[in-house]
Protein backbone atom coordinates (compact mmCIF):
# COMPACT_ATOMS: atom_id res chain seq x y z
CA UNK A 1 0.00 0.00 0.00
CA UNK A 2 1.02 3.77 -1.05
CA UNK A 3 2.09 4.94 2.46
CA UNK A 4 0.78 8.42 0.53
CA UNK A 5 -2.60 7.21 0.34
CA UNK A 6 -3.10 5.60 3.85
CA UNK A 7 -5.85 6.22 5.13
CA UNK A 8 -6.50 5.19 9.14
CA UNK A 9 -9.39 3.42 10.12
CA UNK A 10 -8.31 3.00 13.38
CA UNK A 11 -6.72 5.17 15.36
CA UNK A 12 -5.62 3.88 18.80
CA UNK A 13 -3.56 6.30 21.22
CA UNK A 14 -2.58 5.10 24.34
CA UNK A 15 -4.87 2.95 25.18
CA UNK A 16 -5.39 1.19 28.65
CA UNK A 17 -7.84 -1.17 29.96
CA UNK A 18 -7.50 -2.22 33.36
CA UNK A 19 -10.40 -4.70 34.81
CA UNK A 20 -10.84 -4.21 38.40
CA UNK A 21 -8.53 -1.15 38.76
CA UNK A 22 -7.73 0.17 41.84
CA UNK A 23 -8.72 -3.04 43.62
CA UNK A 24 -6.42 -6.19 44.76
CA UNK A 25 -7.12 -8.18 41.68
CA UNK A 26 -6.66 -5.55 38.81
CA UNK A 27 -5.76 -6.72 35.53
CA UNK A 28 -3.84 -4.82 32.82
CA UNK A 29 -5.48 -6.63 29.97
CA UNK A 30 -4.23 -3.38 27.70
CA UNK A 31 -1.18 -1.34 29.12
CA UNK A 32 -0.40 1.52 26.79
CA UNK A 33 -1.04 0.50 23.59
CA UNK A 34 -1.29 2.89 20.42
CA UNK A 35 -1.25 1.26 16.51
CA UNK A 36 -3.91 2.50 13.47
CA UNK A 37 -5.51 0.26 10.98
CA UNK A 38 -5.06 2.16 7.45
CA UNK A 39 -8.24 1.65 5.59
CA UNK A 40 -8.13 -1.67 3.43
CA UNK A 41 -5.41 -4.01 5.57
CA UNK A 42 -5.73 -6.37 7.49
CA UNK A 43 -3.65 -5.65 10.65
CA UNK A 44 -2.88 -9.31 12.48
CA UNK A 45 -2.58 -8.72 16.54
CA UNK A 46 -0.75 -11.42 17.53
CA UNK A 47 -0.02 -12.88 21.30
CA UNK A 48 -0.47 -16.07 23.34
CA UNK A 49 -3.11 -16.75 25.40
CA UNK A 50 -4.45 -13.60 28.37
CA UNK A 51 -2.26 -10.99 26.16
CA UNK A 52 -4.97 -8.69 25.96
CA UNK A 53 -5.77 -9.16 22.20
CA UNK A 54 -9.61 -10.26 22.76
CA UNK A 55 -10.11 -7.59 25.18
CA UNK A 56 -8.51 -4.70 22.53
CA UNK A 57 -11.02 -6.52 19.75
CA UNK A 58 -13.89 -5.74 22.10
CA UNK A 59 -12.85 -1.97 23.33
CA UNK A 60 -12.93 -0.84 19.40
CA UNK A 61 -16.72 -2.38 19.37
CA UNK A 62 -17.00 -0.11 22.42
CA UNK A 63 -17.84 -3.21 24.01
CA UNK A 64 -15.62 -2.60 27.19
CA UNK A 65 -15.44 0.55 28.36
CA UNK A 66 -11.85 2.16 27.72
CA UNK A 67 -9.86 2.63 31.38
CA UNK A 68 -7.56 6.11 29.60
CA UNK A 69 -6.10 6.90 26.08
CA UNK A 70 -8.67 6.72 23.40
CA UNK A 71 -9.84 4.98 20.01
CA UNK A 72 -11.01 6.96 16.66
CA UNK A 73 -12.79 5.18 14.02
CA UNK A 74 -12.59 7.52 10.78
CA UNK A 75 -11.25 10.62 12.90
CA UNK A 76 -14.45 10.38 15.31
CA UNK A 77 -13.57 9.19 19.01
CA UNK A 78 -15.85 6.53 20.12
CA UNK A 79 -17.18 7.35 23.37
CA UNK A 80 -18.89 10.49 21.68
CA UNK A 81 -21.02 7.86 19.66
CA UNK A 82 -23.81 7.74 22.03
CA UNK A 83 -26.79 8.76 19.61
CA UNK A 84 -29.17 5.92 18.79
CA UNK A 85 -28.80 6.09 15.09
CA UNK A 86 -25.13 7.00 15.08
CA UNK A 87 -24.70 3.91 17.58
CA UNK A 88 -26.23 1.59 14.81
CA UNK A 89 -24.53 3.34 11.98
CA UNK A 90 -20.91 2.40 13.92
CA UNK A 91 -22.51 -1.73 15.31
CA UNK A 92 -22.96 -2.06 11.31
CA UNK A 93 -19.67 -0.83 10.51
CA UNK A 94 -17.47 -3.32 12.31
CA UNK A 95 -18.51 -7.05 12.48
CA UNK A 96 -16.63 -9.74 14.74
CA UNK A 97 -16.24 -13.05 13.52
CA UNK A 98 -15.66 -15.69 16.47
CA UNK A 99 -13.76 -18.14 17.09
CA UNK A 100 -16.16 -21.09 18.02
CA UNK A 101 -18.29 -20.53 14.66
CA UNK A 102 -20.78 -23.68 15.41
CA UNK A 103 -21.66 -22.11 19.00
CA UNK A 104 -22.16 -18.69 17.56
CA UNK A 105 -24.83 -19.62 15.31
CA UNK A 106 -28.43 -20.38 16.59
CA UNK A 107 -29.25 -23.94 16.66
CA UNK A 108 -32.43 -23.90 15.27
CA UNK A 109 -32.20 -21.59 12.86
CA UNK A 110 -31.64 -22.42 9.01
CA UNK A 111 -28.36 -20.96 7.77
CA UNK A 112 -30.88 -18.69 5.50
CA UNK A 113 -33.07 -17.58 8.38
CA UNK A 114 -29.65 -16.98 10.36
CA UNK A 115 -28.51 -14.83 7.59
CA UNK A 116 -31.98 -13.62 7.21
CA UNK A 117 -31.83 -12.50 10.48
CA UNK A 118 -28.70 -10.31 10.42
CA UNK A 119 -30.80 -7.97 7.39
CA UNK A 120 -33.85 -7.69 9.54
CA UNK A 121 -31.95 -6.23 12.25
CA UNK A 122 -29.92 -3.73 10.29
CA UNK A 123 -33.13 -2.75 8.02
CA UNK A 124 -31.19 -4.22 4.92
CA UNK A 125 -33.52 -5.15 1.83
CA UNK A 126 -36.43 -3.70 0.96
CA UNK A 127 -38.83 -6.81 1.02
CA UNK A 128 -38.87 -10.32 1.96
CA UNK A 129 -37.80 -11.16 -2.05
CA UNK A 130 -34.78 -8.66 -1.99
CA UNK A 131 -33.61 -10.20 1.29
CA UNK A 132 -34.16 -13.50 -0.08
CA UNK A 133 -31.64 -12.39 -3.02
CA UNK A 134 -29.04 -10.99 -1.07
CA UNK A 135 -29.00 -13.83 1.66
CA UNK A 136 -28.42 -16.47 -1.62
CA UNK A 137 -25.64 -14.04 -2.82
CA UNK A 138 -24.27 -13.98 0.68
CA UNK A 139 -24.24 -18.11 0.44
CA UNK A 140 -22.64 -17.82 -2.52
CA UNK A 141 -20.19 -15.29 -1.99
CA UNK A 142 -18.43 -17.45 0.85
CA UNK A 143 -18.28 -20.50 -1.54
CA UNK A 144 -21.46 -22.76 0.02
CA UNK A 145 -23.47 -24.35 -1.85
CA UNK A 146 -27.07 -22.27 -2.22
CA UNK A 147 -28.75 -25.73 -0.84
CA UNK A 148 -26.76 -24.79 2.27
CA UNK A 149 -29.95 -21.79 3.27
CA UNK A 150 -32.77 -24.80 4.37
CA UNK A 151 -29.71 -26.64 6.70
CA UNK A 152 -28.89 -26.24 10.41
CA UNK A 153 -25.82 -25.90 11.92
CA UNK A 154 -25.65 -29.61 13.36
CA UNK A 155 -25.91 -30.43 9.70
CA UNK A 156 -22.36 -28.33 8.80
CA UNK A 157 -18.85 -28.77 9.26
CA UNK A 158 -16.56 -26.90 11.53
CA UNK A 159 -15.18 -24.82 8.60
CA UNK A 160 -18.86 -24.77 7.00
CA UNK A 161 -20.21 -23.26 10.12
CA UNK A 162 -17.49 -20.55 10.37
CA UNK A 163 -18.57 -19.81 6.33
CA UNK A 164 -21.84 -18.62 7.84
CA UNK A 165 -20.46 -16.94 10.70
CA UNK A 166 -18.85 -14.92 7.87
CA UNK A 167 -21.77 -14.29 5.59
CA UNK A 168 -23.75 -12.91 8.66
CA UNK A 169 -21.04 -10.64 9.12
CA UNK A 170 -20.95 -9.66 5.64
CA UNK A 171 -24.67 -9.19 5.81
CA UNK A 172 -24.69 -5.84 7.08
CA UNK A 173 -21.90 -4.41 4.23
CA UNK A 174 -19.36 -3.35 7.13
CA UNK A 175 -15.99 -1.60 6.71
CA UNK A 176 -13.83 -3.90 9.62
CA UNK A 177 -13.99 -6.79 10.51
CA UNK A 178 -12.86 -8.05 13.29
CA UNK A 179 -11.98 -11.90 13.30
CA UNK A 180 -10.38 -12.90 16.64
CA UNK A 181 -9.04 -16.24 16.45
CA UNK A 182 -11.54 -16.94 13.80
CA UNK A 183 -9.42 -19.77 12.38
CA UNK A 184 -8.15 -21.45 15.43
CA UNK A 185 -10.64 -23.98 16.15
CA UNK A 186 -10.67 -25.47 12.54
CA UNK A 187 -8.30 -28.04 10.97
CA UNK A 188 -5.00 -26.65 9.37
CA UNK A 189 -6.33 -27.80 5.80
CA UNK A 190 -9.50 -26.05 6.55
CA UNK A 191 -7.90 -22.73 7.85
CA UNK A 192 -5.97 -22.15 4.72
CA UNK A 193 -9.37 -21.92 2.72
CA UNK A 194 -11.39 -19.63 5.42
CA UNK A 195 -7.70 -17.76 4.83
CA UNK A 196 -8.11 -17.36 1.62
CA UNK A 197 -12.14 -16.78 1.26
CA UNK A 198 -11.23 -13.58 3.86
CA UNK A 199 -8.45 -12.67 1.15
CA UNK A 200 -11.10 -13.21 -1.90
CA UNK A 201 -14.08 -11.19 0.09
CA UNK A 202 -11.53 -8.39 1.40
CA UNK A 203 -11.10 -7.60 -2.60
CA UNK A 204 -14.14 -8.08 -3.60
CA UNK A 205 -15.83 -5.69 -0.94
CA UNK A 206 -13.01 -3.42 0.19
CA UNK A 207 -12.94 -4.29 3.88
CA UNK A 208 -10.32 -3.71 6.77
CA UNK A 209 -9.85 -6.55 8.99
CA UNK A 210 -8.24 -7.25 12.33
CA UNK A 211 -7.28 -10.50 12.62
CA UNK A 212 -6.55 -12.08 15.83
CA UNK A 213 -4.55 -15.19 16.42
CA UNK A 214 -2.42 -16.96 19.07
CA UNK A 215 0.37 -17.97 17.13
CA UNK A 216 2.41 -16.77 13.63
CA UNK A 217 1.49 -19.42 11.54
CA UNK A 218 -1.52 -18.72 9.44
CA UNK A 219 -1.11 -14.50 9.98
CA UNK A 220 1.77 -14.53 7.92
CA UNK A 221 -0.54 -15.27 4.81
CA UNK A 222 -3.27 -12.67 5.62
CA UNK A 223 -1.66 -9.58 7.02
CA UNK A 224 -0.50 -6.34 5.89
CA UNK A 225 1.36 -5.36 8.64
CA UNK A 226 1.26 -7.36 12.24
CA UNK A 227 1.11 -6.05 16.06
CA UNK A 228 2.84 -8.51 18.52
CA UNK A 229 1.25 -8.27 21.74
CA UNK A 230 1.74 -9.77 25.44
CA UNK A 231 0.77 -9.08 28.71
CA UNK A 232 -1.10 -6.04 27.51
CA UNK A 233 1.86 -4.54 25.47
CA UNK A 234 2.40 -4.15 21.99
CA UNK A 235 5.82 -5.04 21.63
CA UNK A 236 6.61 -5.17 18.12
CA UNK A 237 4.69 -3.83 15.28
CA UNK A 238 6.37 -4.48 11.58
CA UNK A 239 4.88 -5.24 7.66
CA UNK A 240 4.44 -9.09 7.79
CA UNK A 241 7.39 -10.09 5.63
CA UNK A 242 9.45 -7.90 7.50
CA UNK A 243 8.17 -9.42 10.62
CA UNK A 244 9.26 -12.96 9.90
CA UNK A 245 12.32 -11.45 7.72
CA UNK A 246 13.52 -9.62 10.76
CA UNK A 247 11.94 -10.68 13.99
CA UNK A 248 13.60 -7.87 16.43
CA UNK A 249 12.02 -8.14 19.84
CA UNK A 250 12.92 -11.72 21.68
CA UNK A 251 8.96 -11.96 22.54
CA UNK A 252 8.55 -12.39 18.56
CA UNK A 253 11.76 -14.82 18.32
CA UNK A 254 9.84 -17.14 20.92
CA UNK A 255 6.51 -17.08 18.88
CA UNK A 256 7.87 -17.65 15.17
CA UNK A 257 10.53 -20.64 16.64
CA UNK A 258 7.11 -21.91 17.80
CA UNK A 259 5.32 -22.54 14.30
CA UNK A 260 6.16 -26.00 12.95
CA UNK A 261 8.39 -26.57 10.16
CA UNK A 262 7.04 -28.27 7.04
CA UNK A 263 10.32 -30.27 6.59
CA UNK A 264 10.45 -33.10 8.77
CA UNK A 265 14.41 -32.98 8.56
CA UNK A 266 14.33 -28.62 9.16
CA UNK A 267 11.41 -29.70 12.24
CA UNK A 268 13.64 -32.11 13.58
CA UNK A 269 16.16 -29.28 14.31
CA UNK A 270 13.59 -26.44 14.81
CA UNK A 271 15.04 -24.83 18.17
CA UNK A 272 12.08 -23.55 20.27
CA UNK A 273 13.18 -20.03 22.00
CA UNK A 274 11.80 -18.82 24.91
CA UNK A 275 11.20 -15.84 26.01
CA UNK A 276 12.25 -14.63 29.29
CA UNK A 277 9.82 -11.75 30.18
CA UNK A 278 12.02 -10.56 33.71
CA UNK A 279 14.83 -9.80 31.13
CA UNK A 280 12.47 -6.69 29.88
CA UNK A 281 11.26 -5.44 32.92
CA UNK A 282 11.68 -1.38 32.59
CA UNK A 283 11.31 1.09 35.50
CA UNK A 284 8.49 2.73 36.16
CA UNK A 285 10.52 6.51 35.02
CA UNK A 286 12.42 5.03 32.21
CA UNK A 287 12.29 6.17 28.97
CA UNK A 288 10.73 2.87 27.20
CA UNK A 289 8.24 3.46 24.12
CA UNK A 290 7.77 1.84 20.65
CA UNK A 291 10.67 3.04 18.75
CA UNK A 292 11.42 2.68 14.81
CA UNK A 293 13.90 0.64 13.82
CA UNK A 294 13.41 0.52 10.47
CA UNK A 295 11.43 2.10 8.78
CA UNK A 296 7.50 1.02 9.67
CA UNK A 297 9.18 -1.16 11.93
CA UNK A 298 8.62 -0.55 15.51
CA UNK A 299 9.98 -2.54 19.04
CA UNK A 300 8.85 -1.29 22.36
CA UNK A 301 12.03 -0.83 24.17
CA UNK A 302 14.36 1.56 26.47
CA UNK A 303 16.15 4.52 24.25
CA UNK A 304 19.62 2.81 25.41
CA UNK A 305 18.51 -0.55 23.34
CA UNK A 306 17.78 1.35 20.06
CA UNK A 307 21.29 0.43 18.93
CA UNK A 308 21.51 -3.11 19.58
CA UNK A 309 18.03 -3.29 18.27
CA UNK A 310 19.52 -1.71 14.66
CA UNK A 311 22.63 -4.00 15.11
CA UNK A 312 20.56 -7.15 15.43
CA UNK A 313 18.61 -5.97 12.14
CA UNK A 314 21.24 -4.63 10.21
CA UNK A 315 22.24 -8.86 10.88
CA UNK A 316 19.29 -10.31 10.47
CA UNK A 317 19.16 -8.96 7.00
CA UNK A 318 22.20 -9.93 5.72
CA UNK A 319 21.27 -13.50 6.59
CA UNK A 320 18.37 -13.44 5.12
P1 LIG B 1 -6.37 -12.85 24.85
O1 LIG B 1 -7.52 -12.61 23.95
O2 LIG B 1 -5.06 -12.35 24.30
O3 LIG B 1 -6.26 -14.28 25.27
P2 LIG B 1 -7.91 -11.34 26.78
O4 LIG B 1 -8.07 -10.00 26.19
O5 LIG B 1 -9.05 -12.27 26.68
O6 LIG B 1 -6.57 -12.02 26.20
O7 LIG B 1 -7.55 -11.19 28.32
C1 LIG B 1 -6.51 -10.34 28.80
C2 LIG B 1 -6.49 -10.38 30.31
O8 LIG B 1 -7.66 -9.75 30.80
C3 LIG B 1 -6.49 -11.79 30.88
O9 LIG B 1 -5.68 -11.78 32.02
C4 LIG B 1 -7.93 -12.01 31.24
O10 LIG B 1 -8.05 -12.92 32.30
C5 LIG B 1 -8.37 -10.63 31.66
N1 LIG B 1 -9.81 -10.38 31.45
C6 LIG B 1 -10.47 -10.43 30.27
N2 LIG B 1 -11.76 -10.14 30.43
C7 LIG B 1 -11.94 -9.89 31.77
C8 LIG B 1 -13.06 -9.51 32.59
N3 LIG B 1 -14.27 -9.31 32.06
N4 LIG B 1 -12.85 -9.33 33.91
C9 LIG B 1 -11.61 -9.51 34.45
N5 LIG B 1 -10.52 -9.86 33.75
C10 LIG B 1 -10.67 -10.04 32.42
MG1 LIG C 1 -8.80 -14.03 23.04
Amino acid sequence: MDKQEKKAMIEVRNLKKYFNAGKKDEVKAIDDISFNIYEGETFGLVGESGSGKSTTGRTLLKLEEITSGEVLFKGQNIEEVRKRKELLDFRNAMQMIFQDPYASLNPRLTVGNTIKGALEVHHIGENRQEREQIVKALIQAVGLDPSFTNRYPKELSGGQCQRVGIARALAVEPELIIADEAISALDVSIQAQVVNLLIELKESMNLTYLFIAHDLSMVRFISDRIGVMNSGKLLEIAPSNELYKAPLHPYTESLLSAIPVADPEEERYRERVSYDRSTHQYEENEEVAMYEIAPEHFVYCHADEIEDYQAKYEQLLQNA
